[in-house]
């Protein structure tokens, strides 16, 4: 069974890929940013882990954790989640999106070359790569040309992907379209309208304040992404795949799907509002990605779809207010 090391282990998609490796018989190496509340219940949920404390912009460091780990497969998911906070650290958002990943690969190159054992590397890219995409769907042959930090720092990481595969290395770019879960954070578009989706359900009363109404993203299902990860590192080559389900729908039926799940009906319109503060200075308003090379070469296909995946987080809001956190 492969030795495994996730960086941003803690994050949506470090505990659903852990959940599936450990499910594998896996043994799964992760690393941590700090001995704090979030790793503490990473560890009490999967004990079986190793978490390794480290810091991402440490280069040093993380050269020594993949030599000493000695991993089969490296799942690079750490990093800047947040394309607004990226607005606010573009420099560390560099550094953690970006140049982190060519420090990963190098280190699995040599790492590679030493033992003569293949190390699979997938990285975690991003739609947020192809910035505002003159093509529609997004594939892997649209251009790469990033409008936020974090797509940059992303398009970096997806470029140093393919350098090192030329190389030699076995490295799979995810180029992940937009996935949600009831683990994401309220930071996302997503989690803060299903959050407050559910608090209106439950009282009656109350707004969802929100930005561009208007955005379209195409949004899937956190496992499921997951999974299409673990199909690239495990495939003859390593190579781009999108990931997404190619369909889209805006931010206001996303609130619409989540305030209808919590029980508002017709009168969901009433409890939307507007603060101009919410618009974003540089926004990407359509993401459609084509996952056609993903299914046909991984065989992978969303499970879920856009209701599901709403009424799922509302369920899982609902349940959260109801046990009183
Ligand atoms: P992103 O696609 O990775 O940036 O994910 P987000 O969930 O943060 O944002 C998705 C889209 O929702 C973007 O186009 C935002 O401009 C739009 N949006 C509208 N209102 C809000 C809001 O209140 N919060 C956030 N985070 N995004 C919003």
């Amino acid at each position: 069974m492969p030795r495994v090391l996730i960086t941003g282990i803690t994050g949506q998609d470090g505990g659903y890929l852990t959940a599936q490796l450990l499910a594998e018989g896996a043994q799964v190496h992760g690393l941590v940013h700090g001995q704090d509340e979030t790793a503490a219940a990473f560890q009490a949920a999967f004990p079986s882990v190793t978490v390794h404390v480290g810091d991402l912009a440490d280069s040093d460091a993380l050269r020594r954790l993949v030599a000493e780990i000695e991993p089969d497969e490296l799942y690079n998911l750490a990093g800047v989640t947040s394309v607004a906070f990226s607005w606010e650290q573009p420099v560390l958002t560099a550094q953690l999106n970006g140049v982190a990943a060519a420090v990963l690969f190098q280190a699995a190159l040599q790492l590679q070359e030493r033992t003569g054992r293949r190390v699979s590397c997938v990285q975690a890219s991003s739609s947020e790569i192809f910035g505002v995409a003159l093509a529609f769907p997004q594939d892997e042959s649209t251009p790469v040309r990033p409008v936020s930090p974090y797509g940059a720092a992303k398009a970096y990481a997806h470029h140093m992907a393919g350098v090192f595969r030329s190389k030699g290395l076995h490295v799979a770019s995810c180029i992940l379209f937009n996935h949600e879960s009831p683990r994401r954070q309220t930071t996302f578009v997503t989690r803060k309208i299903t959050a407050t989706a559910a608090r209106i359900g439950a009282e009656g009363s109350g707004m969802l304040r929100l930005g561009n109404l208007d955005a379209r993203r195409d949004w899937g299902w956190a496992p499921d992404y997951v999974d299409a990860m673990v199909r690239a590192a495990r495939h003859e080559v390593g190579d781009d795949f999108v990931i997404a389900t190619g369909r889209t729908h805006t931010v206001e039926e996303f609130a619409e799907c989540a305030l209808r799940h919590a029980g508002v009906g017709d009168a969901w319109r009433d409890h939307i509002e507007v603060d101009p503060e919410l618009l974003r200075p540089m926004d990407t308003a359509v993401m459609v990605g084509n996952a056609a090379k993903a299914r046909r070469e991984l065989g992978w296909e969303p499970n879920l779809d856009f209701e599901e995946v709403v009424g799922r987080m509302v369920d899982h809001d609902m349940q959260l207010l109801r046990a009183g956190s």
